[in-house]
């Protein structure tokens, strides 16, 4: 039986959208590392006051998330206006976006960076303006501030980015900021700071310059990426608009409960984040060792800049049981933080001829 198809039409723009890629091939593969989720499960706090909160599923959460917001605010020495949470921090730079872009307006961002980003600013209507990432898989600060034209509202910086793993030094972040006009956000996206290597923490400059807003998650350093937990740090006045336009009721009773107890679990944190960095320093040696040079990564993966090979290399690291995320003509995004799916991507390098990759992709001293 075929269904009448709807003859009514989403917004132009929204037809136009690129789609949300879908992890592929998940039910043959025995370890995922496509999706940066962490490879450690939450702490036991955390699902003790899941199931404590379920017992309370039937009333609504408090509007805005209040007791997370007080938590966060007393360790993180900023004021409550100034927190916003929300199901998570791409919802939260939606809500931004939809509060400060729209039709007619511009925002800046790297590319290749985060996939959501072109698909967030097209659904407010705003225009995308991707910056070509430089030789070294940074953001190209100067090409960034080059791109900014009047109708600039917001410029987003992944940092560290998603998916090369590069950070940008605090010097070079105050450097977009000052060099900005007053009136164009900066929005830093920082996902992974918490696995970063360099002094990534962008709260120190919200406190100083009223356009920064800083976006956090649960998803990443709490192993909280199924419950759906973020949050962002601004200006209270930016942070009552982005209130103003985002729906009530945002954050879960049980996402605000288990962001709470992954939140006051500092050593569980912490735990996660040796995971990391011990898996992606594993992995980085070894691949070197195998002639495949991957940039410093500041977060819990690690960027195969294999260009052409990148389809090829992806299948082999399938074959071996791992899924892990390919960029066509670009490279390998590979999720660390469990030896074994490490170990079976080593295989994956092993079963493949690199030379014709090293030779194009590998300047020599780099
Ligand atoms: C994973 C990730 C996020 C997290 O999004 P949530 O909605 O909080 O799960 C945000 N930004 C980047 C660049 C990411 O990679």
């Amino acid at each position: 039986m075929t269904n009448p198809v709807p003859t009514v039409r989403p917004r132009p723009t929204v037809a136009e959208l690129p789609r949300y890629s879908r992890a592929a091939g998940l039910s043959q593969i025995r370890w995922r590392a496509s999706s940066n989720e962490s490879t450690v499960p939450p702490s036991p706090l955390v699902q003790k006051a899941i199931v404590d909160a379920a017992a309370h599923a039937n009333l609504y959460p408090s509007l805005q998330g209040d007791q997370l917001v007080e938590d966060l605010s007393e360790r993180l020495q900023v004021t409550p206006e100034q927190i916003v949470v929300g199901g998570g921090s791409l919802a939260l730079l939606q809500h931004t976006l939809a509060a400060y872009t729209g039709a007619g307006t511009q925002v800046v961002h790297a590319w290749r960076s985060y996939e959501a980003y072109p698909i967030l600013i097209g659904v407010v209507g705003a225009t995308a303006v991707p910056v070509a990432l430089d030789a070294d898989h940074t953001h190209d600060v100067d090409a960034m501030l080059a791109a900014v034209t009047p109708a600039t509202r917001a410029i987003i910086v992944c940092n560290p980015n998603n998916p090369t793993g590069t950070e940008l030094p605090r010097t070079e972040i105050e450097r977009i900021v000052t060099s900005v006009p007053d009136n164009v956000l900066v929005l830093l996206d920082e996902a992974y700071q918490e696995f970063a290597t360099a002094d990534v923490d962008g709260l120190s400059l919200v406190r100083h310059h009223p356009n920064v807003v800083v976006f956090r998650t649960f998803s990443k350093a709490y192993g909280l990426a199924g419950l759906r937990a973020g949050y962002m740090i601004a200006h209270p006045d930016i942070a009552d608009n982005v209130r103003a336009a985002a729906p009530p009721f945002g954050l879960s009773l049980l996402a605000e409960a288990g962001a709470r107890a992954a939140w006051s679990d500092i050593a569980h944190t912490d735990h996660i984040v040796e995971v990391v960095c011990d898996g992606r320093e594993y992995l980085r040696r070894e691949a070197a060792r195998r002639g495949l040079k991957t940039p410093v990564s500041g977060a819990n993966f690690v960027w195969f800049p294999v260009g052409s090979r990148a389809l090829e290399f992806a299948d082999a690291c399938v074959e071996q049981g791992v899924s892990v995320r390919a960029f066509e003509g670009e490279g390998v995004r590979v999720t660390v933080g469990d030896r074994d799916a490490e170990d079976a991507v080593l295989t994956a390098i092993d079963s493949l001829d690199w030379q014709s990759a090293r030779l194009e992709r590998c300047a020599p001293g780099r």
